[in-house]
């Protein structure tokens, strides 16, 4: 008798599930450019693929991994993270309510203000961490979305999933996670009540900051999620063949980039908590994070790799210290094996909810001694 064993996170990472090129023996799969297929002469497709703008065979492996990671029913693979994120609001009616927190992917935020609202879509955006709030802007028979991210860029306060899907499920609401920042080896929105689960691809699932890509989990393979389905196929937000491969070859060392860069962060916040140059240390790992009982029950194996700290001193002190920097490139973006520093302020414009003090590292993979003395030095002059 035998059981089909089931292995570990870092195993099924690792190893890619097992698949192999079937046709060489070739231990990597490989990339399928076709975009159409052949039927066979009764007019069926032999292997159900059809067109590469429904399902290309290298989004098999990265979606079967990442359903299984996020402990979801289904995932697919888009061509950004924000088309993403995008398919899930499409996928919703005009007149459809939405809550989201204040703090949140600015991007994102960006277009449910503008595009979103143009389509019909009308949100409310609460203040993160204010259950009282976020009950209050429901409204009952309306509102169809509750979505949140965390913990949220780029102050890294961090939202109660749990909590937040008690309203939504009260409400009859579906409750979506953009996950980019955590990561599944750190939290699984799923586990913690979540329908939906969005990725940047982009970022840690990748790891090499030279994809873009995005991704959904589903819980269960709804209604809503066919419709979403839907959208993908029509609107063609795709990822190309040879990006999908490259994404999974990113995956493969996922769980351990996260567990270096969580460490290293760590490591970051510690050194600087203290630094006379420094107003505060913004980390959802430090036991004085305003959050950090919450993270403590949502968040397991680390903290992840991505934290801010406020200059003392304000903007034109914080954007010197950017300047000054070696190893931290001044770069957007995060979740790769090389570090990055940025001024949220300045790229997010006048409204923003960011500090202008605010500079927000994401810390790589490289040597935690090396990063601190680049940023010691930096705020020292
Ligand atoms: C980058 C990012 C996005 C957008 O993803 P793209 O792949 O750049 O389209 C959404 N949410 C978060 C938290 C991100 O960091």
């Amino acid at each position: 008798m035998s059981k089909k064993k089931t292995y570990s996170v870092d195993t099924n990472l690792a190893g890619g599930l097992g698949w192999m090129d079937e046709s060489f023996k070739g231990v990597i799969p490989g990339i399928y450019p076709s975009t159409t297929y052949e039927r066979d002469a009764d007019g069926s497709y032999p292997n159900g693929r059809v067109y590469t703008r429904d399902q290309n065979p290298n989004y098999d492996q990265p979606e079967q991994i990442l359903a299984g990671l996020e402990k979801g029913d289904d995932a697919y693979l888009f061509a950004s993270g924000m088309a993403a994120a995008i398919s899930v609001f499409q996928a919703l009616k005009p007149g459809d309510h939405i809550v989201a927190p204040k703090v949140m992917y600015w991007a994102l935020r960006n277009w449910l203000l503008t595009l979103g609202a143009d389509g019909g879509l009308e949100t409310s955006f609460v203040e993160n961490g204010d259950l009282d709030a976020l009950e209050k802007a429901v409204i009952p028979g309306k509102t169809k979305m509750l979505w949140m991210e965390t913990p949220a860029n780029p102050t890294w306060v961090v939202d109660d999933i749990q909590a937040w899907s008690v309203v939504a499920e009260k409400s009859g609401a579906l409750l979506a996670v953009d996950n980019t920042v955590a990561t599944p080896i750190l939290t699984r929105p799923i586990e913690h009540g979540a329908d939906l689960v969005m990725h940047s691809a982009t970022k840690y699932l990748n790891g090499h900051s030279d994809v873009l890509a995005g991704a959904l989990v589903t819980k269960s393979k709804d209604d809503f999620w066919e419709r979403i389905g839907r959208v993908r196929n029509a609107g063609g937000a795709v990822l190309g063949p040879f990006e999908a491969w490259l994404l999974m070859r990113g995956m493969r060392t996922l769980s351990l980039r996260v567990a270096r860069a969580s460490t290293s962060a760590m490591a970051v916040a510690k050194a600087l908590e203290n630094h006379p140059n420094i107003e505060a240390v913004l980390y959802p790992g430090l036991a004085s994070h305003p959050d950090f009982e919450i993270t403590s029950r949502q968040m397991s194996g680390g903290f992840g790799g991505m934290l801010s700290i406020r200059v003392k001193g304000g903007e034109q002190e914080a954007m010197d210290v950017a300047a000054r920097l070696v190893l931290f490139k001044r770069a957007t973006s995060l979740g790769g094996v090389e570090s990055l520093v940025e001024h949220r302020a300045s790229i997010e414009g006048p409204d923003t909810p960011c500090p202008v003090d605010l500079l927000r590292l994401s810390v790589g993979i490289e040597d935690a001694i090396d990063l601190i003395d680049d940023l010691k030095a930096a705020l020292e002059g």
